[in-house]
This record gives C-alpha cells, sequence and structure tokens, in this order.
C-alpha cells in the first residue's frame, strides 16, 4: 500500500509522515530530501542552477541514490549520505529552483518509483499523489496558515539559525511557496481524491491520529 501526504512547507508534513509510516509498519520516502541531494550537489559543483541547459548535462553524472535503511531511504551523493548538509535555506533555495525543471523532476520520478516499488510506503513531497503515485491507496493534501507554518519552520530553524526572524522565514516561504505553486510542472495542488487537512488548529497527535484512522479504515477495506 501507498501513501502520500503533499503540501507546503510548515504544514506538519515531516513529523507526523515519519511517525505515521512507524505506526504502520512502512518505510518512508522525503521526497524533499531527494530535490535537497541534487540542489547540495549543485552547490558542491559550484553549478549555475538556473542554466537548464547545464543542469540537464550535469544530472547525467549525478550519483543520486534513495538506499532503504532501518524503516526509511537515506539520500546518497555518491555513496555518502548526506541529510546533516542539507537542512539549511541555501540549499533549501536551490532545491527549489531546480525543482521547476523537467530534467531534474524526470531524474527523481524514477528514484521514487523505484522506491514504491518495494513495499509499503508512506511518501512525502509536493506531488507525491499527484504525479508520481497518482495510484496510491491513500492521500492526503496537509496546509496550514502561513503564519503557523512560519512559526513552525522558525522553531526548526532556530537552533540552527540563532538570527533568523519570523519575517525573514515568512517572505521566504512566500517566494517558494509561490514558484512550487505557479510552476508549469507538477504544481504543488491537491490530488483531486485526496483528503485535505487544515492543520492550523491541530497538534501533531490529532494530525497522526485522523491519518492513521484513515489509513487504517482503508486497509481494512482492502
Ligand atoms: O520538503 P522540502 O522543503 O525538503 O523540499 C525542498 C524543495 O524541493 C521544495 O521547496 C520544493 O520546491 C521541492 N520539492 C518538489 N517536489 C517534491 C518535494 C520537494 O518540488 N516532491
Amino acid at each position: 500500500m501507498i501513501v502520500t501526504i503533499d503540501g507546503p512547507s510548515g504544514a506538519g508534513k515531516s513529523t507526523v509522515s515519519r511517525r505515521l509510516a512507524r505506526g504502520l509498519g512502512f518505510a518512508f520516502l522525503d521526497t524533499g530530501a531527494l530535490y535537497r541531494g541534487v540542489a547540495l550537489a549543485a552547490q558542491e559543483a559550484g553549478l549555475d542552477v538556473d542554466d537548464q541547459a547545464r543542469v540537464a548535462a550535469w544530472l547525467e553524472g549525478l550519483e543520486l541514490t534513495a538506499r532503504p535503511d532501518g524503516g526509511r531511504f537515506l539520500v546518497l551523493l555518491a555513496g555518502r549520505d548526506v541529510e546533516p548538509l542539507i537542512r539549511n535555506e541555501q540549499v533549501a533555495d536551490l532545491a527549489s529552483r531546480l525543482s521547476g525543471q523537467k530534467t531534474v523532476r524526470e531524474h527523481l520520478l524514477s528514484l521514487q518509483r523505484q522506491a514504491g516499488q518495494l513495499g509499503d510506503l508512506v511518501a512525502e513531497g509536493r506531488d507525491m499523489g499527484t504525479v508520481v503515485f497518482p495510484g496510491a491507496e491513500a492521500k492526503f493534501f496537509l496546509n496550514a496558515s502561513p503564519q503557523e507554518r512560519a512559526r513552525r519552520r522558525l522553531r526548526e530553524l532556530q537552533p540552527l539559525q540563532p538570527g533568523l526572524t519570523l519575517e525573514a522565514v515568512l517572505a521566504d516561504m512566500a517566494g517558494r511557496d509561490q514558484r512550487d505553486a505557479a510552476r508549469s510542472l507538477s504544481p504543488l495542488k491537491p490530488a483531486p481524491d485526496a483528503l485535505v487537512v487544515d492543520t492550523t488548529e491541530l497538534d501533531q497527535e490529532q494530525v497522526l491520529g485522523l491519518l492513521m484512522e484513515k489509513v487504517r479504515g482503508l486497509a481494512g477495506r482492502s
């Protein structure tokens, strides 16, 4: 069974997706980490990420893989676990700029679908229910007000960037949201058959409970 969880950043996807996967005994795939992995590699290579022809040629030599490891997928660049290097705003910004390019999306599409062939999966991202796994049995789209999403992002980022302000996070997020929603390829939007959950007034336990109940109901029916 495949469960998809899409939505903008700060909507509460990451922790809930991880916990849902653990609770169900499914593997967890964070597809944002794949886009961030491409972004990190581009940064390290000194690539101009807005030069689409160069990006397309460079992708052919990119050694990016997703390896199952204890219930989740590790993103590896030439065998190196990049998790500690991809959780910052510079990489997020590059990822967002690269993610509008057809060659990048196509490159990652096959990696993501391969992960879906290995067994039960919770896949988190922006286009899981619409493009990558359109036939998924359970689809969710999490959202929250921009203010609340920025507050959550700030809480995550402040330990790493102590000087960061709510205004800066809000502005950054608005720019990336706009790019994600306005791009012609795989824009951020709920699949027609997704359950849309507004998490503004809900805590993690409540969101998790809601999703868990829905998935268990669907699994029991099949
Ligand atoms: O979710 P996360 O913030 O890690 O994603 C980083 C960037 O990767 C997003 O801003 C988005 O542009 C892109 N992304 C995407 N499609 C996905 C997952 C992430 O375009 N399925």
